[in-house]
């Protein structure tokens, strides 16, 4: 995608849980914003948690700027435990609100050029009862972008995602490689970027960018503003 004026936003997702979806979405927040671009931040869901000020929403609100009206309007919805959100609402004598999550985006998509979402969980995990994260981003019509920690089985975990988002035909705008641990004995790490792209690229992903994202790196910039 040359570039972000091209679409009105992204949906950030993983191959899995705590893989750094967060500081990764932050990094593009940061260099988006760096670019001049007005950028609104989303967290549909959030479990987890027991106050907003410690939360993705809190580190995704900083980045872009505290835009909006308020942090709540970054994550609407938010359950104390560390369980699947549905599962974490139901804890609570709650249920994941499925229209308010789409009218909490609609907000950001009206005072903002360009939005970052952040899903909960990995591509297939469950936001609410037939909504996953895959259905989400379909309805949003925003393309996604894949963190994939990096380590041992990560072109798997990778090309598991890609393969799913064909079948749902959804866009991906990139591979995001993200180095979890500044030291590490994985003796893949050195390797992973590379047998990732030959092998995205034998199976006909090679228009999708694959960064290779560096323990705590700042800013990413995925798009040519
Ligand atoms: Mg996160």
């Amino acid at each position: 995608m040359r570039s972000p004026k091209n679409s009105k936003g992204i949906f950030i997702t993983g191959s899995d849980t705590e893989i750094g979806k967060t500081f990764v979405a932050c990094a593009i927040v940061r260099s988006l914003v760096e670019a001049s671009i007005q950028v609104g931040v989303y967290k549909p869901v959030a479990s987890g948690l027991s106050d907003l000020e410690s939360s993705d929403a809190h580190q995704l609100w900083i980045a872009a700027g505290k835009p909006g009206e308020s942090l709540a309007r970054v994550c609407p919805q938010s359950f104390t435990q560390p369980l699947a959100p549905m599962i974490a609402a139901e804890s609570e004598n709650k249920i994941i609100d499925k229209q308010k999550i789409i009218s909490g985006y609609d907000y950001w998509r009206e005072c903002s050029e360009f939005v970052v979402v952040e899903g909960a969980g990995g591509l297939l995990s469950p936001i609410a009862h037939r909504l996953s994260n895959a259905d989400l981003a379909a309805q949003l019509e925003l393309p996604i972008v894949v963190v994939v920690p990096n380590r041992l089985g990560c072109v798997n975990q990778a090309m598991l995602v890609l393969e799913v988002a064909r079948a749902r035909k959804l866009p991906v705008v990139a591979i995001v490689l993200n180095q979890t641990q500044n030291h590490t004995a994985d003796l893949s790490v050195q390797t992973n970027f590379e047998l990732l792209r030959a092998t995205m690229n034998e199976s006909d992903f090679s228009a999708i960018a694959v960064h290779c994202f560096a323990y705590r790196q700042q800013s990413l910039r995925l798009f040519d503003e």
